[in-house]
């Protein structure tokens, strides 16, 4: 079993100071594969004081010398591309070829596309030529606390750690305990990369433990968080008697609106991109709202997708999906599943338990209902599991108001081959994304959402201006430079 207990604070790795030991639970066979430390307040406490100290130095540096840090740890990620990928996949989950196609180059595609966003961000500018004594500096907000969750590790690790380096701030990551192995190699990384002491540290805990502290501590002047609507809740709370900036990225519930008039493949993309990572994403399509016209044939066309959809192993190479992250997942969702069914939506495919033959492992089977409304469990609460809700609407009115009738506000997509009602839909849709006919969002395009999806925007010129302040000067002097 992999140890894996050390902390990474002030460039050194070092043993907790009150740490309590937590195994680590390979999902796809319930047995322990590592143990890492939870750490304590002291442990907190000795990271959040490496990362003020190192402030001054960081916070005032040349940008230049921020840019070339962050294209040594791409240079580095990149080597390190396959250990990542078996991390990954063995901590939650992934089978291995969506976590070396998918999973990894998720991170890669984040230090690349802040990189190319760093040229944008104007540290010194002039207010107007009606004020030639004003400049707007940026500078970094200061000590930040990262917290991360287990389904898109490194894409989350990344969409924080880099921008927060660019900007000029010093940080503590705390990873998600369920998936740590991942930020460990990636510790190793900004190690391996020379990033300077202090700037970058790493203890791993619990919500209740580091979490805690790092919200609530007087030293962190800002907490980027990415997780559950109900931990950032409480994250919120935790960091209001400092005021303490708070970034928040969360749960979601996107809908899907499907049209009568939607290219062919625009059901199976809907039913692959809600299985996809076994259903564990923050945006996943997980309620497809379909055009009465065209509902029943794409009931039938779930249902056939959802069958022929495999569960398997994550270390099996493969199209496969593999388990969800742990025992108190499974569960979640097992409940979620007979609800649906006690309140009334129609089982097309999947249902309870786990797939056929199978015995061992947290594994879903791949679920459809139909004939839901939209005021079922099923249709309000996140899942995080492979379960697709099928709803019927008459009109585009009635469309937006099911889309829009919910607490999240993430990501809503549309299909529809009319492109002045696909852009009327993206006006109308209260999400802080909305993607459409399968098209993705470009590199550097902003992630984040409205509502209880979150508050702040992650990737590209907006992900690094989150971690800045702004800063009005009067009476510059022009000689100075
Ligand atoms: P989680 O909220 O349980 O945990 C996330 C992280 O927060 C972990 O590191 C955990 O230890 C920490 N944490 C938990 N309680 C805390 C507390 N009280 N104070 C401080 N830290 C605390 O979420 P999860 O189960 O790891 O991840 C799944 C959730 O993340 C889903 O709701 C999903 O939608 C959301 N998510 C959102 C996005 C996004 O960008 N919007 C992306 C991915 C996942």
């Amino acid at each position: 079993m992999l140890d894996k207990r050390q902390f990474y604070i002030n460039g050194t790795w070092c043993d907790p100071v009150a740490g309590q030991d937590m195994e680590v639970i390979n999902p796809s066979t319930e047995e322990p594969c590592a143990v890492i430390s939870l750490g304590g307040t002291s442990d907190t406490d000795m990271a959040v004081a490496a990362a003020k100290a190192a402030l001054p130095d960081w916070l005032y540096s040349d940008p230049a010398a921020r840019l070339a840090l962050a294209e040594r740890i791409l240079e580095e990620y990149n080597a390190r591309a396959e250990d990542m990928a078996q991390a990954i996949s063995l901590e939650m989950g992934a089978p291995i070829d969506l976590a070396q196609k998918s999973q990894v180059p998720a991170g890669s595609w984040n230090i690349k596309n802040s990189i190319r966003a760093f040229e944008h961000i104007r540290f010194v500018e002039p207010l107007g030529d009606h004020a030639p004594e004003d400049r707007i500096i940026r500078e970094g907000v200061g000590v930040c606390a990262l917290i991360t969750p287990w389904n898109w590790p490194m894409n989350q690790v990344s969409l924080k750690v880099i921008p927060a380096l660019l900007a000029g701030c010093t940080m503590v990551l705390k990873p998600s305990e369920i998936a740590p192995l991942s930020s460990v190699i990636w510790t190793e990384i900004m190690d391996a990369a020379g990033t300077p002491k202090g700037v970058y540290n790493m203890v791993n805990g619990d919500g209740p433990g580091v979490g805690t502290r790092l919200s609530e501590h007087v030293d962190v002047d800002m907490v980027s968080f990415t997780g559950s609507t109900r931990a950032g809740i409480a994250i919120s709370k935790n960091a209001a008697d400092t005021l303490k900036r708070v970034h928040l990225e969360l749960g979601g519930k996107g809908a899907n609106l499907i049209f009568a008039d939607a290219d062919e493949k625009a059901v199976k993309r809907g039913v692959i991109h809600c299985f996809n990572n076994t259903g564990q994403s923050c945006n996943a399509p997980t309620r497809m709202l379909v055009e009465r016209s065209i509902y029943d044939q794409t009931v039938e066309q779930a249902r056939e997708l959802a069958e022929a959809t495999a569960v398997g192993p994550a270390s099996e190479s493969g199209r496969h999906i593999g388990p969800v992250v742990s025992a108190a997942q499974f569960d979640k969702i097992q409940d979620l599943i007979q609800k649906g069914m006690d309140e009334g939506a129609r089982l097309v495919a999947g249902g309870l338990g786990r797939p056929e033959g199978v015995n061992r492992g947290y594994f879903v089977r791949p679920t459809v209902f139909a004939d839901v409304n939209n005021d079922m469990t099923i249709a309000r609460e996140e899942i995080f599991g492979p379960v697709l809700s099928i709803m019927p609407f008459e009109s585009e009115e009635e469309a937006v108001r099911i889309a829009n009738d919910t607490v999240y506000g993430l990501t809503n997509y549309v299909q529809s081959q009319d492109g002045a009602r696909r852009n009327r839909m993206a006006r109308l849709l209260r999400s802080g994304m909305v993607e459409m006919n399968g098209k993705s969002r470009g590199a550097g395009s902003p992630f984040g959402g409205m509502k209880r999806s979150g508050n702040g925007r992650e990737g590209g010129v907006w992900g690094i201006e989150d971690f800045l302040e702004v800063k009005a000067v009067s009476g510059w002097s022009n000689e100075a430079g």
